[in-house]
């Protein structure tokens, strides 16, 4: 493990689901403070590329690499699963997910949500997660909302509270799986100011998006997939405004 490793690097990833290949040989790489984003169209392989990064879903072959270290495997192919549950916890937990459908805890207050993982999960003192928990409420501006339960606030509010409970893991990254999709246009631009404020300050993250304004705007690299391989990649300025492959050019133009 070095200082200049990658948070997380994929090497030529391939993941099928049955006999449907929906990953077909993908690099990817994140260093410190950068911000990736992930487009293209829908069922491309965006989301299960995200979920492949922090070991959700199994892969048959290529490398995942945490901080210079490369997951271990037992097994090949069809059969090949993490040899490491103690490597994969630590992956795990060192790469949070902020999902869709923000899959918060119905049962539990807001404040409960974030303290939950770092108590139970990585077996941190009680009241330093809660005081870190009400600071990560107040930094995405929910901090009134601590006793409150999920049904109670509105999908940005909830969305907000899914990335304080991600941000209360102390993370090495945040992988963002469409972190607006669900939401009203008018609740979309307080997660998004969120989410430009954690790239601002030097955030290592992931983030899936059809947001193309917002990738423009906060990404040090764009990748677009296309039926599970990389077409096309580069910095935002190279892939908003002088895309090179016709897929991506059709892609951009559907999606103004
Ligand atoms: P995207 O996020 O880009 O829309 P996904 O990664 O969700 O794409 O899906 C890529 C392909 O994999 C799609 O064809 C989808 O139907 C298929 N797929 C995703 N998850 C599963 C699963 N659990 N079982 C079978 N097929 C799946
Ligand atoms: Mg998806």
């Amino acid at each position: 493990m070095t200082e200049t490793a990658p948070v997380i690097e994929i090497q030529n990833l391939h993941k099928s689901f049955g006999q449907l290949e929906v990953l077909k040989g993908v690099d990817i790489t994140a260093h410190r403070g950068d911000v990736v984003s992930l487009i293209g169209s829908s069922g491309s392989g965006k989301s299960t590329l995200l979920r492949c990064c922090n070991l959700l879903e199994d892969s048959q072959q290529g490398e995942i690499i945490f901080k210079g270290e490369p997951v271990h495997w037992t097994g090949s192919g069809s059969h090949r699963h993490p040899a490491d549950s103690r490597q994969v916890l630590r992956i795990r937990t060192n790469l949070s997910m902020v999902f869709q459908q923000f899959n918060l805890w119905a049962h539990m207050t807001i404040l409960q949500n974030v303290m939950e993982a770092p108590v139970t999960v990585l077996g941190r003192d009680r009241a330093e997660v809660e005081e870190a928990a009400r600071g990560y409420l107040d930094k995405v501006g929910i901090g009134d909302k601590c006793d409150v339960y999920p049904a109670q606030l509105s999908g940005g509010q909830q969305q907000r509270a899914a990335i304080a409970r991600g941000l209360c893991m102390e993370p090495e990254a945040l992988l963002f799986d469409e972190p607006t999709s669900a939401l009203d246009p008018e609740l979309e631009q307080e997660v998004i100011r969120v989410i430009k404020d954690l790239a601002a300050e030097g955030r290592t993250m992931i983030i899936v998006t059809h947001d193309m304004k917002m990738a423009a705007d906060i990404s040090k690299h764009v990748v677009f997939l296309h039926q599970g391989m990389v077409e096309e990649e580069g910095p935002p300025d190279a892939v908003f405004s002088s895309p090179k492959s016709e897929r991506l050019r059709g892609f951009l133009s559907a999606t103004q």
